[in-house]
């Protein structure tokens, strides 16, 4: 199989409504999608991702009606909603019995978001129901980016990627628990930590906490290694200013790339990359998936890539850096 890339929303619904997963935009990365109520197609999902059956499936909705059916809205759920929806924003809550099982992998929660991107809702709209989907990329694999970024690694086993263009932010969505009315973070994401406390003005919690006290809950956090490129990945702090020991000298010199986040105060090298030649950290996060897998393809023998400042956006990006490096020195 070969998948199609194409831009028809009619074309994405037919294969779905023919019980097949199709790979859809959003502006975090790119998805693939099945209909809440098809059992066999959300197996597919699993199957084609590889993906261990106990990690749980977020539920893309197009807003707090189609929230009210899968989840218990409390009120600070839904004043969250008010203000961050359609959005990166996911909120796990207890769930209604209409979400199967496979979806929750068999937790009493779900995790519910509603996304921005215009193709997404339509089909979401069209089919008259919520669409689960995990990122469109195999399991432990980067999350594409780009419909060409899915066709990498999934072209040989889907039918259709709907193009949307490169996605707006690039890394996947905040998860937010909202159990118990106290808000945890389980995923740093676009929405920031900040955001949310200045919005609620009350101190959200940190996953690591969250899991101590409700063991059964899952967390992007427990797959330590989720995000990783072929290449050797060195994680640094300032790459202008490191000096590497003696035992990572020729490592780091020969055959290597060195990715800035920002641009440094002179001309580049050619095996120097800058993530946000703007200078910004949402630049910087959007660009970094698509720029591990790029640098991936080129036959560099490490990649050595620098920390983000961890405020905003930039804990999003450290937390999938420490996560993708192999090593951090
Ligand atoms: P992704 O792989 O980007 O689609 O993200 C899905 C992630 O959402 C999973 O890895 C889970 O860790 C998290 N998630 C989904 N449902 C729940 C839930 N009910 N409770 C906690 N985390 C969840
Ligand atoms: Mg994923």
């Amino acid at each position: 199989m070969s998948a199609i890339i194409g831009t028809s929303v009619q074309e994405a619904i037919h294969w779905l409504a023919s019980g097949q997963p199709v790979a859809l935009p959003t502006e975090t990365v790119y998805g693939l999608a099945a209909p809440l109520d098809d059992v066999s197609c959300i197996k597919k999902i699993y199957a084609l991702k590889q993906r261990p059956a106990n990690n749980p499936l977020i539920v893309h909705v197009l807003g707090i009606e189609q929230l009210q059916q899968v989840a218990e809205v409390s009120p600070l759920a839904e004043k969250l909603v008010q203000h961050f929806w359609p959005g990166p924003l996911t909120l796990v809550l207890k769930r209604k019995e209409i979400v199967p099982d496979i979806v929750t992998a068999g937790q009493t929660t779900v995790a519910v978001r509603s996304p921005q991107n215009p193709l997404f809702r339509e089909v979401i709209r069209t089919l008259g129901q919520p669409l689960v989907a995990p990122s469109a990329n195999k399991f432990q694999h980067i999350s594409p980016t780009s419909a060409q970024q899915v066709s990498q690694d999934m072209g040989d086993v889907l039918n259709y990627i709907l193009n949307g263009g490169p996605c707006q932010f690039g890394l996947e969505s905040t998860i937010l628990s909202l159990l118990n009315n106290s808000p945890t973070l389980l995923r740093p994401g676009p929405i920031s930590k900040e955001q949310l406390q200045d919005f609620l003005s009350m101190a959200i919690k940190d996953r690591d906490s969250a899991i101590h006290e409700d063991k059964p809950l899952l967390s992007p956090g427990l797959y330590k290694k989720h995000y990783s490129p072929k290449t050797p990945l060195y994680w640094i702090e300032k790459l202008e200013s490191y000096q590497p020991t003696e035992a990572y000298r020729s490592i780091f010199e020969q055959n290597s790339a060195h990715v800035f986040l920002m641009p440094p105060n002179r001309t580049l090298q050619a095996s120097e990359f800058v993530l946000s030649p703007q200078g910004d950290l949402q630049e910087a996060a959007a660009h970094l998936f698509s720029m591990l897998q790029h640098l991936d393809m080129l036959g560099f023998q490490s990649i050595w890539i620098e920390k983000a400042p961890n405020v905003g956006i930039g804990r999003a990006i450290n937390d999938r850096l420490s996560r993708a490096a192999h090593f951090k020195v």
